[in-house]
Parts: C-alpha cells; structure tokens; sequence
C-alpha cells in the first residue's frame, strides 16, 4: 500500500540549529540546516509516510514577520486543497511557534492535521531533542486519529492544541505546555494516543486572509508597577490600530493605565486586556470598556485582534471574537 504524502514545511529554528561544540545549548545559531539535511538525518519516516519538503525560511523564529504568516498561510492552504496530501508538518523555532500557530488555528479550516514542532536543544548537541520530534509530528500528520482537531503542536512526546499551549520555559525540554487545559494527548514512540477532542465552542471564527492585505500593527503593552500609560499614545503615533494590554492578574490595571485605556477606548481604538500570568481567564466585570481576552494570552491575542481589525470589524464584533459562553 502506499504511504501517505505529509508536505514539510521548514522554517529554521533550533530544530535546524548548529554549534561547533556538541555541548552547547546556549549559544548555537538557529536556523542553519536546511530541511533537505534534517530529513536526510530521519531516514526511518520513510517507513510510514513520504516527505514532501519546501524550505519556506531558514531564520530564528523571531524574525518572522506578519507578512510571512499570511505567505505561510498561503502555502499550508495549497498544500492541503492537494487531495493526495494527508496532513502538513511545520518546523519553527519555539520562541513564536505558538503565535504562528494561533495564526493558523485563527485562518485554516481544513480536518486534515497540521503540526508545528521545534526543538530546546540544537541539532549539533548531545541529546537533541529535534529528530524525535520531527519523526513524530510526521507520524501525527500522517495519523487518520489526529483530523478534525485543530492546529496541533507536537514536542517532547507530547500533543498540544494550538489554543491552549504555550511556551512555558527558556530551556527545558518540556517547555510547551497548557496549564488549564491540558495536552490533547501523547505520542507513544510513532503513534499517537489522544486523550480528548479540543473543546469546539472555544474558538473563535475562521478569518479568511487569503486575497492579500497586510495585518493591522497591533502592539503588546506589559504592565507593572509605576507604568507608564504614555506608552499606549506612543504605539498609537507609531502606528497601531489596537492595542493589548498584558495586565496583572486577572486584568487588574493601575488607576492612570486604566483611565488611559478607557480613554482609547472612547476615540474608538480597541483595547483587549490580556494577563501576564500564562494562565487564566480575563473576564468583563463591567469596570471599564477594555475588550476581555478570555483564555488567550497577550500574544496570541495580539494574532487575533489584527485579524479582527484586518476583517474590519467594529469594537462589538471584536468583543464577541474574544467572548467565551461560560456554563
Ligand atoms: N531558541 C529558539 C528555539 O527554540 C530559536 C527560535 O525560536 O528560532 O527554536
């Protein structure tokens, strides 16, 4: 029988990372070996599906760009309208890889798997996490088991929605992680065991970019004590048409940034108020005219309050992108 096509889209990343010294995990360059040299290195996926590579970047995943999202997004969506492709891997640095996955989640409907994967350790040292994970985010994509289930992050053994992960730790292995919800489920070696479906209703709308049109600037403000709510009139002469605010806690602001977002608010700038915890929830609890985040942290809201305003939807339709129906 033949075995299913995956298409493997390369970004760069640590995954494709290299050091002159095998014991370096710090100070390696991401993004130095080309897909056609990671593959050669995983002779055995040959086993369960057939590769199909394209090197889309080769950078530190930092340094990708709204505009390569929406390119991504165009490839990935060519990719899977082929009727002999069974699912798409994408490798990616870890530091943004849960934002071009949100971007995804956000823009592709497709029930055939799409799996981003990166690495915590360079290609070059001992105990490289890559190959493994490369291996099996091929064996998830190629997986009837994983359709229908959204954007899925596959590392360390590991299933995670694009959702709900995050990137939890600056080094360590298992740096992805959803402190609420959970993985979806675990590779056991090549093959993937899901514990459950992602739950539907907390997703927003598919955002359709195909067609052009650059993402709206939307900047992230990280507050703390003593703030300054200047910052959010500074992004705004830069340039952007939103704003998220990291806030403490469950969205708590200080008094000026607070007056200062609800005066944005007033000449009709989006205002979403996110957490800095990693985990939670931000709800209305009615004190200000700040758009509540929800579950998604400031990055990701960031992701989806420039589709919102790319769709050019008003301060309501935002809010209602973001609302989740609570029991
Ligand atoms: N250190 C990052 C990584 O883990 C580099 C990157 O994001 O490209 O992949």
């Amino acid at each position: 029988m033949s075995k299913p096509k995956v298409a493997v889209i390369f970004t760069g990343g640590t995954i494709a990372g290299q050091s002159d010294s095998n014991l370096d995990t710090t100070s390696y360059r991401a993004g130095v070996l080309t897909g056609a040299e990671l593959l050669a290195q995983i002779p055995a996926v040959h086993d369960f599906c057939t590769p199909v590579p394209e090197q889309f970047r080769n950078v530190v995943s930092t340094d990708i760009t709204d505009a390569d999202l929406l390119a991504l997004h165009a490839l990935v969506t060519r990719q899977l309208a082929q009727d002999d492709i069974a699912g798409v891997v994408i490798t990616h640095g870890t530091a943004t890889l849960e934002e071009t996955a949100a971007f995804l989640q956000f823009t592709l409907r497709s029930d055939k798997p799409v799996v981003l994967v990166g690495a915590m350790r360079p290609n070059s040292a001992i105990s490289a996490d890559g190959q493994m994970n490369l291996v099996q985010a091929f064996a998830l994509a190629a997986s009837p088991q994983a359709r229908g289930r959204g954007i899925l992050v596959c590392a360390n053994d590991r299933i995670g929605s694009a959702i709900y992960i995050s990137k939890t730790n600056a080094q360590a292995v298992d740096t992805f992680q959803a402190r609420d919800a959970g993985f979806l489920g675990v590779m056991m070696g090549v093959r993937p065991l899901f514990y459950a479906q992602p739950a539907q209703p907390l997703l927003p709308p598919c955002f359709d970019v195909a067609g052009g049109g650059a993402l709206p600037r939307v900047a992230v403000v990280h507050t703390h004590l003593n703030d300054d709510p200047g910052v959010l009139e500074y992004f705004l002469a830069q340039g952007a048409s939103g704003l998220v605010i990291a806030a403490a806690g469950n969205g708590t602001l200080s008094s000026a940034m607070a007056r200062q977002a609800n005066a944005c608010v007033e000449r009709g700038v989006p205002v979403v108020k996110s957490s800095v915890c990693g985990a939670g929830f931000v709800w209305n609890e009615g004190k200000d005219k700040l758009i509540p985040a929800g579950f998604h942290n400031p990055q990701k809201s960031r992701m989806l309050l420039a589709l919102c305003l790319r769709q050019g939807m008003d301060m309501a339709e935002i809010e209602a992108c973001f609302t989740v129906q609570l029991g």
